[in-house]
């Protein structure tokens, strides 16, 4: 199976048609609990002796479908697929860290993820410190005798600033640090931080993964001994689980997915230059554009640029208010990776929740416009932006 490419993979690795009744696509299991033989066979169960289900909290058909196909798109041993990317990155982190453990992040970070960090994580006696990573180096002077996990996003949320995973893998091998990514942004299509040394991948699979907007939902990826603890520790007793019809959703939802994200990169590329030529542009942040600092690494770690493009007005956020409000083509909500194009605005919404002088340390400032690029026709989408523009 691993020998295949990544396109024939993701059709095949769910292993759909293994069911009782031959369907060709996996049954969504929608039962909250599993049938026994016997005592003898419920306690074996439990005990582990006997793989099997018991109860759905504790794992699903449906959702092991979907685990199976995750482990081997990411090129991991085994897979967790949860509520929402929030729980996926929670208890990843809480799973791996206690009272009196440190972890060092990257800066900027996904909005509600740096909420994680500043307001709950403390309160748990779990220090934090952010670090600009776009040096890896960095992270060394901030590593102390009690630093268990680095935790990476890249590209960022919404700068696409860009970390270098291999590197950051090096230092935590030497150091023996624990590595978590986020890989939300790339999909295991365009970007693998498990091949290049990162002991963990999280995803908010409510994005590409999912693709369509129609539901909410999360992967947790790594090594089995990982994610077995996350599963018995944290998601049972937290209960973040994913539903047997969300996990369908995923399912359905992930086999178009190099399609849609061929379409998407092609597009959102012609979109930044379009803005990178236009007067009322001040900036445009896309690691696919000769001028992005990192496209080196861009060019290296990821085998496209993504679909997320965003950009500074000159006129700051009066003109960026006019812009959102005049669009028609791209919507205005927050969330991305869908196959309609969305438009929004960081400042006031994704990240919100972080004070403003921290934003604007990290290049997150009132004018700047995040693009979920879509699949629409590209040219319909360029000339709604220029007369929104306009
Ligand atoms: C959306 C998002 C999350 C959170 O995922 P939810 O599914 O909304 O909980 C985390 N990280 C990144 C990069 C995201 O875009």
């Amino acid at each position: 199976m691993s020998s295949q490419n990544f396109e024939t993979r993701i059709l095949h690795a769910d292993e759909g048609h293994k069911n009782d009744a031959g369907a060709l696509r996996v049954p969504i299991y929608q039962s909250s609990t599993f049938v026994f033989d016997s005592v003898e066979q419920g306690a074996s169960r439990f005990t582990g002796e006997e793989d099997g289900y018991i109860y759905t909290r504790l794992g699903n058909p449906t959702q092991s479908s979907l685990e199976k196909l995750m482990a081997n798109l990411e090129g991991g041993e085994d897979a967790l697929a949860v509520s929402s990317g929030m729980a996926a990155i929670s208890s990843a982190i809480m799973s791996l860290l206690s009272c009196g453990d440190h972890m060092i992040v990257s800066n900027p970070l996904y909005g509600c993820t740096h909420s994680f960090c500043v307001d709950i994580l403390p309160e748990w006696g779990i220090e934090v410190t952010f670090v600009d990573m776009t040096d890896p180096d960095n992270i060394y002077k901030a590593i102390k005798s009690n630093t268990k996990v680095i935790y990476t996003e890249t590209p960022a949320n919404p700068t696409l600033y860009l970390i270098d995973l291999e590197r950051v893998a090096k230092i935590a091998k030497e150091k023996n640090l624990t590595t978590i990514t986020d890989n939300t942004f790339m999909s295991p299509y365009l970007q693998r931080p498990l091949e290049l040394g990162i002991d963990v991948v999280v995803h908010s699979a409510t994005k590409y993964l999912c693709g369509h907007g129609d539901t909410v939902a999360g992967m947790i990826v790594g090594p089995k001994k990982i994610i077995d603890n996350i599963n018995g520790t944290t998601i049972k007793n937290f209960g973040g689980i994913i539903g047997p019809f969300d996990a369908f959703l995923i399912l359905r939802g992930v086999k178009t997915l190099t399609l849609r994200m061929d379409k998407i990169c092609e597009n959102a590329k012609k979109i930044a230059e379009f803005l990178d030529n236009h007067p009322a542009i001040e900036k445009v942040y896309y690691p696919g554009l000769e001028s992005h600092p990192q496209h080196e690494l861009a060019k290296r770690q990821m085998r496209n640029f993504g679909g997320i493009v965003t950009f500074e007005l000159a006129d700051g956020y009066e003109a960026g208010k006019k812009l959102l409000n005049n669009v028609e083509v791209c919507t205005l909500a927050t969330s991305l990776g869908d196959v309609d194009t969305l438009i929004q605005h960081p400042a006031s919404m994704t990240h919100y929740v972080v004070p403003k002088e921290e934003r604007e340390k990290n290049g997150i400032t009132d004018g700047l416009v995040r693009l979920s690029v879509g699949i629409e026709n590209v040219n319909d989408i360029i000339e709604d932006l220029k007369q929104g523009l306009n």
